[in-house]
């Protein structure tokens, strides 16, 4: 048994990671007098939701006609009939609620000539159900929304007196042997203490594991802790084979272009100059949707129109917008450019290609943000003491295929969600939960373990296998045949971790041992994608299978639940959720309006 000693903390809530998701929830907890800690593995304002450039949707209408059944039918549509009809309805209904809060809390959004809040227009935002022209939804401040929020959020915060535990980085849940989630293991990472946090609740909001892949957008914090911790606990993980891809990220570095260039009026065009999204999506064009985008640009370069020296990649313009709006919407991105491709995106265009962006699937969750562990008898029983929101949970909302500005959205409607809901469920003149000795001694043994892991693989080593085998055997477009090598690979990477090997035995600033704990949680997020990708037999948003190329409602129109044990998944599924929360007499969708039909755009 590993001989740790540990300090104890005691909070009615517990919040794991401080991005939007973490931090609107911390909020939320602190203004209603719960005793509230958050910990972070960085510092709150460097959380990956600082990156976010486009902007957050709501249909606030400040630009034009708007409305949030306009807003809920995209949302359905995007995420090609697989997100939970409820959780779509809340984030649509609420959106406006919650970035008017922002606002009032500070955000300072970039701003129309009466002074309302500036919207663009952003791929698959429509107008009058799909048949009117594209809608500008998303709220922004300039290309730099996501660290806007971020700041404002952490300063309110401070204000409400949550606590912050900065640089702790979170090993494990502890579990009660009666599954109720009772609080964290957490690792000091500047002086190598132990802390254990007991909670009533604890609320993951890790965020997603982008860097399973090789090339992704997202920061190299998004290790998939949360999952990591949930698929420890016994708990499930769900519709995890769909991964975004996002037309622009910059060729070779993977540096993101927001969609908002597009929106702003950039295009794409091909080796011959064309601009080929015409051809495929003659309404909506470069502002299609991201799956169908990245897909375009992945068959032209197929089919040898790439652009550059070795035709692979394709060309992103912005060289004919007048500079003016470029400085003043844009400003992040024309530093991007210069930076990541030597360019001067006022005279050339951009080399881009489809980089991974996001992970639909997570900790599957009901629109009150609280984890779930289906099971035949109830697909929607609840785990007590547990909740997720962000890009580590899934309501779901994005279903096979996010939106772009649906996240940030997202972010703070369930971060919010879950606060109102924490207080109606969290007592806070009950006494705390006692974890036992023993499933505290669990989470130690396991960090001890990995802490003198003397095997033959290096962690880089064993992570650059696990990112080079997801990048190309679940892409793009996957096949029966890529998909039965992908999972053969990746279990057998699994099981390496056995074998892992960390040099560094120290206990403060320990990057070694911290990149461990992280492949040990990027594992089973990857094998669950891997796995959920080859059972799935149809497309369906962001899961482009060659080989059964149509989505196929009456087998497929559910949520894949996979429980990972070691290098094992075990695949189930879970009904979706056809319901709106409001009837179409009482103001509601009309539900003939989200039937399932082709999606074209
Ligand atoms: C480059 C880029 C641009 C984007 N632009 C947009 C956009 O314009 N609009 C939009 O809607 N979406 C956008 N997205 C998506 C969106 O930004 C993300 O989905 C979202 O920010 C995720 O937020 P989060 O709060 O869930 O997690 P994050 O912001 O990733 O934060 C995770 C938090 O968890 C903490 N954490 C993780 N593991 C541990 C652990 N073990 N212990 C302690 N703490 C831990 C981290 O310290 C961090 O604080 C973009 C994404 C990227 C990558």
């Amino acid at each position: 048994m590993a001989a740790y000693e540990y300090e104890t903390h005691e909070y009615d809530v517990v919040v794991v990671g401080a991005g939007g998701a973490g931090l609107r929830a911390t909020l939320g907890m602190a203004e209603q007098g719960l005793r509230t800690a958050c910990i972070s593995k960085v510092f709150p304002t460097r959380s990956h939701t600082v990156a976010a450039q486009g902007g957050i949707a709501a249909s606030l209408g400040n630009m034009g006609p708007d409305s949030w059944q306009w807003h809920l039918y995209d949302t359905v549509k995007g995420s090609d009939w697989l997100g939970d009809t409820d959780a779509m309805e809340y984030l649509a209904r609420e959106a406006p609620k919650a970035v008017y809060e922002l606002e009032h809390y500070g955000v300072p959004f970039s701003r129309t000539e009466e002074g309302k809040i500036y919207q663009r227009p952003f791929g698959g935002h429509t107008t009058e159900f799909g048949e009117g022209p594209p809608v500008q939804r998303t709220c922004a401040a300039a290309d730099r929304t996501g660290h806007a929020i971020l700041h404002t959020l952490y300063g309110q915060s401070l204000k409400e007196k949550a606590e912050f535990f900065i640089e702790y980085f979170a090993i494990d849940l502890i579990m009660s042997d009666d599954g109720v989630c009772q609080g964290v293991v957490a690792w000091k990472l500047d002086d190598g203490t132990m802390h254990v946090f007991s909670a009533k609740t604890v609320v993951l909001a890790t965020g997603g594991y982008g860097r399973a892949y090789f090339s992704a957008t997202s920061a190299h914090t998004c290790t998939g802790d949360g999952g990591g911790m949930v698929a420890r606990a016994g708990l499930p993980l769900q519709d995890m084979e769909f991964v975004q891809f996002h037309p622009t990220g910059i060729y070779g570095s993977g540096c993101l272009i927001t969609e908002g260039a597009r929106g702003e009026g950039g295009y794409l065009t091909n080796s011959e100059g064309e601009r080929f999204m015409e051809r495929y999506a003659p309404t909506y064009k470069d502002l299609a949707s991201r799956d169908v985008v990245s897909r375009c640009m992945t068959i032209e370069i197929r089919d040898g129109r790439g652009v550059g020296p070795n035709k692979d990649h394709i060309h992103l313009h912005l060289n004919h917008l007048p500079p003016e709006t470029l400085a003043e919407r844009l400003p992040g991105i024309s530093e991007s450019a210069r930076i990541f491709a030597g360019v001067d995106l006022t005279k050339e265009p951009i080399p881009v290609l489809p980089t991974v962006h996001y992970n639909m699937g997570g900790i599957p969750t009901n629109y009150w943000g609280e984890a779930l562990n289906p099971t035949k008898k109830n697909p929607d029983a609840i785990v007590p003491g547990l909740m997720a929101v962000g890009e580590a949970g899934c309501a779901s909302v994005h279903g096979a295929n996010r939106l772009g500005s649906n996240s940030l959205i997202d972010l703070v409607v369930f971060g919010r969600a879950a606060a109102i809901r924490a207080g109606e469920t969290v007592n806070p003149n009950e006494a705390n939960p006692t974890p036992s000795r023993a499933s505290i001694e669990k989470c130690l043994d396991r960090f001890d373990g990995l802490r003198h892991a003397s095997g033959s693989v290096a962690t880089a080593e064993l992570r650059l296998e696990m990112q080079k085998t997801m990048q190309s055997d679940a892409a793009v477009f996957r096949t029966d045949k890529t998909l039965a090598e992908g999972v053969q690979k990746m279990t057998a990477v699994a099981a390496k971790m056995d074998d892992v090997k960390v040099t560094d035995r120290s206990l403060v600033w320990n990057s070694d041992l911290m990149e461990t704990l992280e492949l040990a949680n990027l594992m089973p997020n990857a094998l669950a994608t891997i796995v959920g990708a080859e059972a799935r037999k149809e497309s369906r948003g962001a899961h482009a299978h060659e080989d059964y190329p149509n989505r196929d409602d009456k087998v497929w129109r559910k949520h894949s639940i996979a429980h990972v044990d070691g290098n094992k998944v075990k695949l189930s599924y879970r009904p979706v959720h056809l319901e709106p929360l409001t009837r179409h007499e009482d103001g509601g969708i009309d539900p003939k309006k989200i039937a399932p039909k082709a999606r074209v755009y």
